[in-house]
């Protein structure tokens, strides 16, 4: 024992030395048996998230298939919720392209569709911004609002219409193009089927141009074609059926007219919106019948109300379809002529974007109108494609009526005061009775009344209503909305104030 402990005491120095040698070995070998390991776990996840990179993309183009496209649409929905902006979403089609495939083959249509994913996906500069949802569909979004869409769709047909090379072929194609812009045209979980319904919009009609998602087109096709049966039958059937709203005049706060609104009463359904069975109307040749009998059911009612004493104007809107047929206005006149109603008593709401039309039957309608004494009012003015002045005056008509979009805004936003000034003050040098519509709060209105507006529609004051209720509504005895409201006097006496 004291050898050793001797032993130990000569030899401390060498000793240590082996002993740290020896632990160095040990911890040498750990750490790169540690650092080993933790080069195969990240060379691991990278190959996990390389195999489910893979299996998110298509494997013909290598663009993101939609799942992966979804997440990053999530994302950027909640950016521009959180900064105010829109996002736009496209969705595009190839046209014709089975009929390339039948013609050329599966490695020709392979070899477009390569092409224009390399394209599209080159131009958004290599973002998981586009993806290939199966077929000849591709999605993709970007933030254009809704002003740049014409912009947009212009870069994307030029983008996918230039001349490409498929198998030695020089081939040019087509494409369909649907717009979904968040936050109008829906929610984030249904922009992408928003943007397939527009895209397929624009290949019903002949493909090769763009469309922006509505809401009517928000019925599949099976839908469609059983709600356009039961459309066909609405009519006689007896399903079709008028409320109506009142028009407000701004200082007087007394009924001026009531608006004619359509509702389709159906048997399954319930109520179907007019913005649903209207354009489905006029795309089906369904329209002219439908309005025929609005005009016709208007002018009963109103000629009912003015026996019973109340005095008011009454409104129907009219479809651009109608206004192009020729009998139009002698079908309009017979109808006042049978219900002893002047026509001056008659207001014909007719859309803006139908009004810039200045077709020869469009300015025809106007005249034969004009000529007839009838009150003709410009819906939705100032929607969006603004008619000059000039236009405008050449139409001839005694009323616009300022779009709900302009007034929902016009609290909050002053480019939407200064444009519902401008209106105001070209209106009056034209003469024109302005009313604002779509007016929900009372902040609104005193605006609207400060910018000099002369009459007001919108829930603040009355919601759309069947005509016996409008009746008691507008006697005193029905639910005024407003504390400060006075209704029409139901007094053949007292004349509502028209001009
Ligand atoms: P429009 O002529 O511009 O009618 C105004 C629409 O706004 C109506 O919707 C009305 O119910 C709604 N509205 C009224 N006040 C307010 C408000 O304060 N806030 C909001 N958010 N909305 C308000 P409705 O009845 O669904 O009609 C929609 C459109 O359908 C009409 O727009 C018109 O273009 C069309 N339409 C309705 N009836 C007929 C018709 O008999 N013939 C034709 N051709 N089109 C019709
Ligand atoms: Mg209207
Ligand atoms: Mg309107």
């Amino acid at each position: 024992m004291d050898e050793l402990r001797q032993y130990l005491s000569e030899n401390a120095v060498a000793l240590f030395g082996l002993v740290s040698g020896l632990l160095s070995i040990a911890v040498l070998l750990g750490l790169r048996e540690w650092q080993g390991r933790r080069r195969l776990r990240s060379r691991l996840a990278e190959a996990h998230s390389e195999l489910s990179d893979l299996r998110q993309r298509d494997s013909l183009t290598g663009l993101v298939l939609r799942e992966a496209l979804e997440q990053e649409l999530a994302r950027a929905v909640a950016a521009a919720d959180a900064n105010g902006r829109q996002v736009c979403v496209a969705y595009l089609g190839i046209d014709g392209f089975r009929a390339i495939n039948d013609a050329y083959g599966l490695r020709v249509g392979d070899a477009i569709l390569r092409e224009i994913a390399s394209r599209l996906s080159g131009w958004l500069a290599d973002r998981p911004h586009v993806a290939r949802l199966g077929g000849d569909e591709f999605v993709l979004f970007c933030d254009t609002g809704s002003d740049g869409l014409d912009a947009l769709a212009g870069r994307l047909q030029a983008l996918v219409g230039a001349p490409l090379q498929a198998e030695a072929l020089n081939l040019r194609v087509g494409t369909s193009i649907g717009f979904a812009v968040y936050p109008d045209d829906g929610a984030r979980p249904r922009l992408v089927a928003h943007a397939g319904l527009a895209m397929r919009s624009v290949k019903h009609t002949g493909g090769n141009g763009h469309a922006r998602f509505d809401p009517a087109m928000n019925v599949d096709h099976r839908e469609h074609s059983e709600l356009l049966q039961d459309l066909r039958q609405a009519l006689t059937l007896g399903q079709l059926q008028l409320v109506y709203q009142p028009k407000i005049d701004a200082r007087s706060l007394q009924v001026t007219a009531a608006e004619a609104l359509l509702r389709w009463q159906h048997p399954r359904r319930g109520v179907v919106s007019p913005e649903v069975f209207v354009p489905l109307a006029e795309r089906h040749g369904l329209v002219r019948a439908i309005g025929a009998w609005v005009i016709e059911e208007a002018c009963r009612q109103a000629a009912e109300w003015r026996e019973a004493g109340l005095r008011m104007r009454i409104a129907v809107n009219i479809s651009g379809h109608q206004l192009r047929s020729e009998d139009f206005v002698d079908q309009l006149l017979d109808s006042l002529r049978r219900h002893g109603m002047p026509p001056h008593r008659l207001t014909c709401e007719i859309t803006e974007n139908v009004a810039i039309e200045d077709t020869p039957a469009t300015r025809s309608a106007f005249e034969r109108m004009r000529q007839a004494g009838l009150h003709v009012s410009i819906d939705d003015f100032g929607a969006g494609t603004s008619a000059s002045l000039a236009h405008i005056r050449r139409l001839g008509p005694a009323e616009l009526k300022i779009d709900a979009g302009l007034v929902k805004d016009i609290e909050h936003s002053e480019p939407a005061r200064a444009i519902v000034r401008a209106i105001v003050q070209m209106a009056r040098s034209l003469q024109l009775h302005v009313v604002a519509e779509g007016v929900e709060s009372e902040a609104q209105r005193d605006v609207l009344v400060a910018l000099g507006c002369d009459e007001l529609q919108g829930y603040l004051f009355a919601r759309p209503m069947p005509a016996n209720v409008l009746a008691l509504w507008a006697s005193g005895d029905g639910p005024a909305a407003d504390s400060d409201f006075r209704p029409s006097l139901f007094d053949p006496t007292a004349p509502a104030p028209l001009r």
